[in-house]
């Protein structure tokens, strides 16, 4: 699978994730990697947060995650 950013440009990258909102594959260098914080816990006892991660193409990062689009990676 190659990036699909890459192949817009004209180069093909392989990926390296997949894009959470649109689906299109991306490469490292167009990956945008946002934090999310995941809340579980059992009927008894505290809650706890973990941090996942979600995996974004620059246009989705964009739109949903502004400061996921601002990482340089
Ligand atoms: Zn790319
Ligand atoms: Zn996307």
């Amino acid at each position: 699978m190659h990036c699909l950013d890459c192949g817009t440009a004209g180069t093909d990258s392989l990926t390296v994730g997949v894009c959470q909102g649109c689906g299109a594959g991306v490469c490292a260098a167009h990956a945008r990697v946002a934090a999310r914080s995941v809340r579980r816990g059992s009927l008894i006892g505290t809650p706890v947060e973990a941090e996942a991660r979600t995996v974004l193409c620059p246009v989705c990062a964009a739109a949903e995650a502004p400061a996921a689009a601002a990482l340089a990676r």
